[in-house]
């Protein structure tokens, strides 16, 4: 189950990373809001967070509780981009699924936490509309033996963590 688990969560990674701008696109994803976080209310997740009826699993870096509703928190080491990558995007937007299905409330919105700054993600109707369709193609393509690459960015597939194994890189 763990070995099923972990090999979905790589699949979301990677299959975020390929989609994420055609899905932009498509669905108008929240840019991110500047905002100051007091991380000294952040708690430590102590589980992953699952949805049975999605098959979905995922562990936010930390919970916070704020005017009675539990928000997800994302942190990356890096610094921040001038806007938050569509997949960081999505992947907060997964946390929020995971916590209204969890703890029966709906985070308006979850944080991305980046080395110098903090955004705050809506997580609008639209946002989750765009999450379940990825999750919807995922499905569908993770029994296609080839899924194509959705863009030509050369720089993209340089930076890119799955370059060793990808056949499809540009350049
Ligand atoms: S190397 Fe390029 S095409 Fe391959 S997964 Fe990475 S970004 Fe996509």
């Amino acid at each position: 189950m763990m070995l099923y688990l972990s090999i979905f969560l790589l699949l979301i990674a990677l299959v975020l990373f390929w989609q994420s701008g055609r899905q932009q696109k498509k669905a108008g994803l929240p840019g991110g809001r500047v905002v100051y976080s007091d991380t000294r209310s952040w708690g430590k997740v102590e589980k992953p967070l699952y949805d049975r009826e999605l098959q979905l699993t995922g562990k936010p870096d930390y919970l916070v509780e704020k005017n009675g509703v539990v928000l997800p928190v994302e942190v990356k080491s890096g610094r921040a981009p001038g806007a938050p990558y569509d997949s960081h995007i999505y992947q907060v937007a997964a946390y929020c699924l995971l916590v209204e299905r969890t703890y029966g409330k709906r985070p308006p919105y979850g944080l991305l936490h980046y080395a110098n700054r903090d955004f705050a993600i809506e997580y609008t109707r639209e946002l989750e509309t765009a999450l379940l369709e990825l999750l919807t193609d995922m499905r569908r393509d993770e029994y296609r033996s080839q899924v194509g690459r959705s863009h030509e960015q050369a720089a993209r597939c340089r930076g890119c963590g799955y370059r060793h194994v990808c056949d499809q890189q540009v350049g």
